[in-house]
């Protein structure tokens, strides 16, 4: 479904992805995993078109995605829950929702947003109110949310435990794992490693602007080496 081969990225002068290449399938659930500065942000920028490619090549559902602009992107069905979260704090967590759906005007977007309220049920409760009352959880929850309201066939979801007390970690986590079923393919960015691993098929391991391992996660959760810098193991 998406593929990326050689990808180069940089910020001024200095060079931060350096020739990166992985694939995620339909269906699947994989991890990008690796240390605090290690390039994942920007992948996932650069896949979103927010950050310019210096070299290389995205493709997604047979298509050059490369040079599309990042505004066209969510029409061809990638779409981001940004590092951060960026929701609009002075609005609504309806109106966070439905900027979400901003590319459709039919009715499913009622029943989206009924989906989302059902998915996290406390944004229900929330809905009239400014997100940016909400907790840090609830806000991650609204910026995964929204990205959703956009009917996307693959989500990039950058650092949704960032921050989060671990119970609200594992509640976003199996919110993550089940959107398989919903046939959302998803390419998690994280910190946290095990988490991360414990819920996708596959997983990659980026160094410095670089992937340096792959496999399927439950071999990388068993590897020795991942397992001492990673998981702390
Ligand atoms: P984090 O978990 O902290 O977000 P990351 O793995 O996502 O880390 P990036 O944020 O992509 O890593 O950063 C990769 C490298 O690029 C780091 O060395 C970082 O200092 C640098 N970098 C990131 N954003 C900028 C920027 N706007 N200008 C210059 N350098 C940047």
């Amino acid at each position: 479904m998406l593929t990326v081969e050689g990808l180069r990225s940089r910020y001024g002068r200095i060079e931060v992805l350096h020739g990166l290449d992985l694939h995620v399938d339909s269906g699947e659930i994989v991890t990008v995993v690796g240390a605090n500065g290690a390039g994942k942000t920007t992948l996932l920028r650069c896949l979103s078109g927010v950050q310019p490619v210096s070299g290389g090549k995205i493709t997604f559902r047979g298509e050059a995605l490369t040079t599309v602009p990042a505004y066209k992107r969510l029409s061809r069905g990638l779409a981001q829950s940004p590092e951060g979260r960026q929701i609009f704090t002075n609005l609504s967590v309806e109106e966070n929702l439905r900027l979400g759906a901003f590319l459709y005007s039919d009715a499913r977007v009622e029943k989206d947003m009924e989906d989302a309220f059902q998915m996290f049920p406390i944004l229900r409760e929330k809905r009239n109110l400014a997100a940016g009352g909400l907790s840090g959880g609830q806000q991650q929850m609204l910026a995964m949310a929204r990205a959703l309201m956009g009917r996307p066939s693959c989500l990039l979801l950058d650092e949704p435990s960032m921050g989060l007390a671990p119970i609200i970690v594992q509640q976003i986590f199996d919110v993550v794992s089940g959107l398989k079923a919903l046939g959302v393919t998803v390419l998690l960015v994280e910190q946290n490693a095990f988490g991360a691993l414990k819920i996708a098929d596959r997983g990659y391991v980026m160094e410095t602007g670089q992937i340096t391992m792959q496999g399927a996660a439950a071999e990388l959760i068993a590897d020795p080496r991942i397992r001492e810098a990673y998981l702390g193991i």
